[in-house]
């Protein structure tokens, strides 16, 4: 077990993974990740993959622009990360076109493909929808799908090359602070000294945060899915993702099947302590919460009605009082840097999120403004678990609902 390292990462996921890639190729390989569990076995591991670039900041959208640059070229053993279909964001409002105006506009200042279709070009991009009722769909070219365990273990394939280490099986108990600054971290494997200690651990970050009394502002809500049985509609064709934000649901294809996901508007959020299970993050499906966008989803896909469920998801995803990001210093303790709280773009936002945050660490200063994702405009608000729970409730709730902002929030 290494007794010392210029940076210590907490958690082998997609994030972790790209946050040490990032700071190997800046020249500083001295990062040492740490898992409690098997590398990538955290949500990372059952995340349907959904790639959408358009945010509701350029900040943020730049970061996911990023995150695809870097995905387009990773593969491990010739199974790419990264299948760039495109995405259809499908308008069934007067009020929801004007948005998708507003987002191209946005998207193009942004430098991001992004084009408005009639229904009937959504409909050749989406061949399984019923048209009737779209008034138009927003459609952007680069978008895709992944899978992001290919991707976080090509990163950290590529890390390790590069002399970071990732040691699995390692949780940290402790971390060591004195006169307001990290100096090491304690483990079941024993203690690591470090001066730079990264959070990249998902739903358990909270957790981490009150070992050096860091609050980190994220509540673990569940997220449901299901994928579909092979479906013959499918066979030998390739469809776009598609978002149905006046549905509440987001399709993507996966070989021939099709994968169903949305934002209940009564989500619930997870307050027990995280279980030591083998993944605490998958949680038992609960098809009565989720038959509601089933039902939508068949309004709009209505081959979904005929087809049997191979497979029902539950993940845990950390949601934030304000729906973005957690990414930077931590006020209160020098040395300490957070990367969570990605409400439900975290695969998106990973390789973004890895370059953002190892060039603040190596330069002192982040290239992009970064101030809404930083813990400071949290600083002075008294957010318990509880307030925290009910504020992430709403922002996942009303995840695609029209904002009044240039873009709106929900992509995934
Ligand atoms: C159902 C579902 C669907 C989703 N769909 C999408 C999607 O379509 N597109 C998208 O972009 N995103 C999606 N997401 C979100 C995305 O999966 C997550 O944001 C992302 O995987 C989070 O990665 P991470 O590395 O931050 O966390 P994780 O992958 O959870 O990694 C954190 C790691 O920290 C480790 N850790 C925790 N505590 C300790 C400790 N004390 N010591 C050592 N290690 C520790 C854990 O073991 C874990 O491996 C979805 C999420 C869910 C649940």
């Amino acid at each position: 077990m290494h007794k010392r390292a210029e940076i210590v990462v907490i958690g082998a996921g997609i994030a972790g993974a790209s946050i040490a890639l990032h700071l190997a190729r800046l020249g500083r390989p001295d990062v040492l990740v740490l898992d409690q569990g098997e590398l990538v076995s955290g949500t990372t591991s059952h995340a349907p993959g959904l790639i959408g670039q358009l945010r509701s900041s350029a900040s943020l959208t730049r970061i996911l622009m990023a995150s695809v640059a870097l995905y387009r070229g990773l593969s491990v053993d010739g199974v790419p990360g990264f299948d760039q279909v495109g995405s259809l964001r499908l308008a069934s409002s007067d009020e929801r076109l004007a948005e998708l105006r507003r987002q191209r506009d946005f998207a193009r200042r942004c430098g991001l493909e992004a084009h408005l279709l009639s229904s009937g070009e959504a409909l050749e991009r989406f061949p399984l929808m019923e048209a009737r009722g779209v008034r138009g769909a927003l459609f952007m070219p680069t978008d895709g799908s992944a899978t992001a365990t290919v991707l976080a273990q090509a990163m950290i394939r590529d890390a390790r090359a590069l002399g970071a280490s990732f040691v699995p099986g390692t949780r940290v108990t402790g971390i060591d602070v004195a006169q307001g600054a990290v100096h090491g971290v304690q483990t079941e494997g024993g203690r690591v000294e470090t001066q730079t200690l990264v959070i990249a651990s998902g739903i358990w970050s909270p957790a981490i945060g009150r070992m050096c009394g860091v609050p980190i502002p994220l509540v673990p809500m569940e997220h449901q899915y299901i994928e579909t049985e092979p479906l013959a509609a499918l066979a030998g064709r390739t469809v776009a993702n598609l978002r149905d934000p006046d549905n509440l649901v987001y399709l993507r294809q996966k070989g021939t099947s099709l994968i169903l996901g949305g934002y209940e508007r009564d989500p619930r959020s997870f307050l027990t302590a995280l279980p030591r299970t083998e993944n605490p993050t998958v949680r038992p499906f609960d098809r009565a919460h989720f038959a509601a966008l089933v039902r939508a989803a068949e309004t709009r896909v209505p081959l979904l009605a005929h087809c049997q469920v191979a497979r029902e998801v539950t993940g845990l995803e950390s949601f934030t009082p304000d729906g973005a990001f957690l990414l930077g210093p931590a006020p209160a303790v020098r040395g300490v840097w957070v990367a969570c709280g990605f409400c439900a773009h975290g695969v998106s936002g990973a390789g973004g999120v890895g370059q953002a945050l190892a060039e603040w660490i190596v330069s002192g200063r982040p290239q992009l403004d970064l101030a809404a994702m930083s813990l400071v405009r949290f600083a002075g608000q008294a957010l318990d678990e509880q307030a925290i729970a009910r504020l992430a409730s709403g922002v996942y709730s009303t995840y695609y609902d029209i904002t009044a902002a240039t873009a709106g929030t929900g992509a995934t």
